[in-house]
């Protein structure tokens, strides 16, 4: 057995050591994960960049159960070798929010205040292995975490998280359904993980964007959009107009970064009695807020983070169906050892053209910024 854990330590901002850490021991109550593929999030980047205390970061994980306590077997109904992908929280299990189920929000799982998260939790809270960019990954007590089908691809796997927010804020919380029009707001991978929940559920589907994320758009269409809108050059309520054959649209969601334009946008667009949900932050106020055009058509507001366990599992059975080239989603694939670049690459220093980018430790190290094979 391994005894020596390689893992890319983030030690300042954008700053990573590889380090070697002693192999945790496995308690009676928890286990020891063998990372198989991490997925780069954008709150990876964030975090990243303003690192203080060292810490491992990653936290979109799959992999294999490497160690396992007999207490923790029983309780998560796991053995060894069983391939599992993981939720970021590690949530009490006792507090209000956890008992409403939304464990998502449990102060325990906030790292800012001296609680416990994969992928943001410093390496001086023993036994340090908290992230996904290292070989082993210890398993909490309290993780959360769901079978991966052998046939899922581990780039593939890596998307869970990203594609469960996506069900979360389609099905779970705007309760999207067969025959309804949503519109997206932001190609991004949010966005494009908000077009496969609302096909998935019937929906028809316009995805926006600007010219500066015109591929973006033209991979929204190759996975199933119905429509979609480059505002640089296109006029979105006449687009909508058409779309919906004059309704407007069911649901709206704003899931671009920075301008408060598209958030203004999405209350024209929606129809009366519609939801417009907001996902992304713009860290600014939006002056001259039309709260006369909510009331006069009875739109339903709603701020969505995060998933749970229910839009995890509709996420896993999403992408090992088969039925959307998913694939196509992953843009770069790099070993444990270009950590840093893969970072980089996502947060749009790196390589060019990113979208989900992935780390997968077992992957040799190759040279830079090879591009993922979409059969790989
Ligand atoms: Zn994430
Ligand atoms: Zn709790």
């Amino acid at each position: 057995m391994v005894n020596q854990v390689l893992a890319a330590v983030a030690w300042a901002p954008k700053q990573t050591q590889l380090r070697e850490f002693l192999r945790p021991e496995v308690p009676q109550d928890g286990g020891v994960l063998q990372v198989e593929t991490v997925g780069v999030c954008g709150t990876d980047v964030a975090n990243y960049a303003t690192v203080r205390e060292p810490r491992i970061l990653g936290h979109h994980v799959v992999g294999f159960v490497s160690g396992l306590g007999a207490e923790a077997s029983r309780r998560w109904g796991l053995h060894e070798g069983d391939r599992v992908a993981m939720e970021e929280y590690i949530p009490c299990g006792q507090c209000k929010e956890c008992r409403r189920g939304r464990y998502r929000a449990c102060p325990f799982t906030d790292s800012r205040r001296g609680g416990l998260r994969y992928g943001n939790t410093p390496i001086d809270v023993p036994p340090a292995l908290w992230g996904g960019f290292a070989e082993y990954l210890y398993l909490h007590p309290n993780a959360v975490l769901h079978r991966m089908p052998a046939h899922v691809p581990s780039v593939e796997a890596a998307m869970t998280l990203p594609i469960a927010n996506g069900f979360e804020w389609m099905d779970v919380e705007c309760g999207v359904r067969f025959g309804q029009t949503v519109v997206i707001q932001g190609p991004g991978q949010q966005g494009l993980a908000c077009l496969l929940a609302a096909k998935s559920l019937g929906a028809s589907v316009m995805v926006v964007g600007r010219q500066s994320s015109r591929h973006r758009l033209e991979l929204a269409r190759q996975l199933g959009a119905d429509a979609i809108v480059n505002v640089t050059h296109e006029d979105l309520s006449q687009k909508v107009l058409d779309f919906t054959g004059g309704d407007l649209a069911d649901v709206v969601i704003d899931v671009t970064s920075g301008g408060s334009d598209p958030v203004k946008q999405s209350f024209d667009i929606v129809r009366r009695g519609g939801t417009v949900a907001l996902a992304a932050y713009k860290h600014q106020t939006i002056p001259a807020w039309d709260v006369d055009q909510v009331v006069a058509k009875s739109v339903t507001v709603k701020g969505l983070r995060g998933h749970s366990h229910r839009s995890v599992e509709m996420a896993i059975d999403c992408i090992a169906d088969g039925r959307f080239p998913i694939h196509l989603l992953n843009s770069h694939h790099f070993s444990l050892q270009d950590t840093d670049l893969a970072l980089r690459t996502a947060g749009g220093e790196g390589e060019p053209n990113p979208l989900l980018v992935a780390v997968s430790p077992g992957l040799a190290q190759v040279k830079k910024g090879r591009h993922s094979n979409p059969s790989s």
